[in-house]
Order: C-alpha cells, then structure tokens, then sequence
C-alpha cells in the first residue's frame, strides 16, 4: 500500500475514538441484526488510515482542527433521528461509520453536515438524510421484512465508498459498482481499512447490474437515469426491493422511485423529488 513505511502524519481527526487502537473500550458496537463481521472495529489506528491513502499528504486535515468525530457524528444522528429515520439498525450504521474519511481534508469540517459534497471527478457523496432514507426504504422490501435485515445487495455508483460502508455494517453481503476508474480505485482505498470481508467492489457499467452475484434482496442506485435498467429488475430476487432516483420528465428533476418484486410481477411507488448525478453507460479510464 503506498505511503507505508513512512513517518506517522499528525492527523487531528479523533479516529482514535472510534479505531478500535486502543483495547476494547474503543470498540464499536454490534449493531442490531447486523453480521458478525460488524462486531469487529471499523478502522485500524489513525496512522495507518492516513498511511492507506496514496495522497495522504493532501488528505490530512489541517492540524489543530480538533474534530471530535464521535460527537459530530451522533449529533448528525440525532438530526436523522429528528428528520425522521426511525430505523435502529441504519442510525447505528451512520454512528459507526466516519464520513470524514470519506472527503477531502479541505472539506472535512462539513462531513457531518446535511449536504452533498465533490468527491472529484464531477461526482458527488450524497446527503445523509437521502442516504439514510433510501436504505431505510430497502428495509421495507419483502424479503428484509420476513428475515429483519438486508440480506444480498448491489449498489449502483460506489463513488468515494461512503455508503458502500454504510451497506456493509448492515447486509449479509454487499456488491458496489463503480464506472469511473479513479473513484473505483479511490474507493478501495478510503475502504482498505475498513473494509468488512462481504463487501466487494467491482468496477463495470451498473446499467447492467452484476449477475455473478444475483438476485439481490435490494438494489439502491447513487444515480439516477430516463428509465430503470431492464438489469436491475431481471436481477433482484422475488421479495426485493429497489431503490433509485428517476428522471421526472424532460427537464433535470428526479423522484425517488421504488421497485418491488413480487410473484406476479413488479410494483412501482414514487416518492419525493431528490437530485442525484445522472446514471451513465460505459466506462472511463
Ligand atoms: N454512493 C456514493 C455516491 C456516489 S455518486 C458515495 O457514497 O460516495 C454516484 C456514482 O455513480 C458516481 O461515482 C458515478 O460515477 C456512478 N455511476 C454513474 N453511472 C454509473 C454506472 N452506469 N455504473 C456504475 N456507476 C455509475
């Protein structure tokens, strides 16, 4: 991994809190029908988190910042909570999971906040209430009803890895898709000490879901496109769920929409207006 072997980086961020460095105190906890894997920390000592980065040097946060990332984080919990997500399992996994190490060291003081933010390449992390409300609504699929918990799941758009994390403290097992290079590669690097043994990341063009792995319980899209991908609805398993953004219309607007598979077919219910980056074919180097 690059960066290794080099001196420690003061990284002011209190990973520490929350790195399982320090014993069993600093342990997370197990979160409610979670997999066993979710008992074990999240991150390695901070050193080695600024270590896995190939840019570490431009991701420190300025030094003196102070962040206390627990506290931030609970109280962006307490906000979810207050928006309305009412899901224990999904409010344990954004107290658990540092969104911070998710963004650039410039933006870190707003990682907590409710807002998008570039993770490059024109992209973007998306907001944590919508984050939270979509897979808070993938609980409410058949077969997550009938077993309690997220069982397999393919997410569209793995972007900086955020919410890849997210899935992974939650489901049996996770597959991520990404269709730009650098952000695949980012990913698995932001992930690299973190990452649970059911998460796998796959760089290939989402519109055409990932069949190896198929059929999903639940299929959640980071981005949002004219039509749901003919793909997508062949691979989720009968009792799962899909949630996406659509397009509404000729113009920019999109509504997230939700697929339902059921024996006799698919049922579609549409909510509220959300503005994601737009689902792309192909794939870019
Ligand atoms: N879940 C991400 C959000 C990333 S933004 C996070 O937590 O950071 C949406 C992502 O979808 C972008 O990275 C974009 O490149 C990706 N995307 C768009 N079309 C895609 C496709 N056809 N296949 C895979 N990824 C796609």
């Amino acid at each position: 991994m690059s960066g290794e072997g080099t001196p420690a980086r003061k990284f002011p961020l209190r990973l520490d809190r929350i790195a399982g460095a320090a014993g069993a105190s600093s342990r997370l906890p197990e979160l409610p029908g979670s997999p066993s894997v979710a008992a074990r920390p999240l991150l390695r000592p901070q050193r080695q988190v600024a270590n896995s980065h190939a840019d570490a040097r431009h991701r420190s946060a300025p030094a003196g910042l102070g962040l206390d990332s627990a506290g931030v984080r609970a109280r962006m919990v307490q906000r979810l909570r207050a928006g309305g997500i009412r899901h224990e399992a999904v409010l344990a996994a954004f107290e658990r999971v540092p969104r911070h190490a998710f963004v650039d060291a410039a933006l870190v003081t707003q990682a907590y906040e409710d807002t998008s933010l570039p993770i490059g390449h024109g992209q973007t992390i998306s907001k944590p209430s919508v984050v939270a409300r979509m897979i808070e609504l993938l609980y409410g699929g058949a077969n997550a009803q009938a077993s309690g918990r997220l069982v397999n799941v393919l997410e569209i758009g793995t972007g900086c890895g955020y919410q890849a994390a997210l899935l992974g403290t939650l489901a049996r097992s996770v597959t991520s898709i990404e269709r730009l290079k650098p952000l695949h590669d980012k990913a698995r690097e932001l992930l690299a000490p973190l990452r649970p043994p059911n998460l796998r990341l796959v760089f290939g063009d989402g519109m055409l879901g990932h069949a190896p792995n198929a059929p999903y319980d639940a299929i959640i899209a980071a981005a949002g496109g004219a039509s749901v991908p003919q793909a997508w609805l062949d691979q989720l398993a009968e009792g799962g769920r899909l949630v996406t953004p659509v397009r509404d219309g000729g113009g920019d607007g999109q509504v997230l929409t939700v697929i339902d598979r059921h024996a006799e077919g698919y049922r579609r219910s549409v909510h509220e207006a959300v503005k994601f980056v737009p689902l792309k074919s192909g794939l870019a180097r």
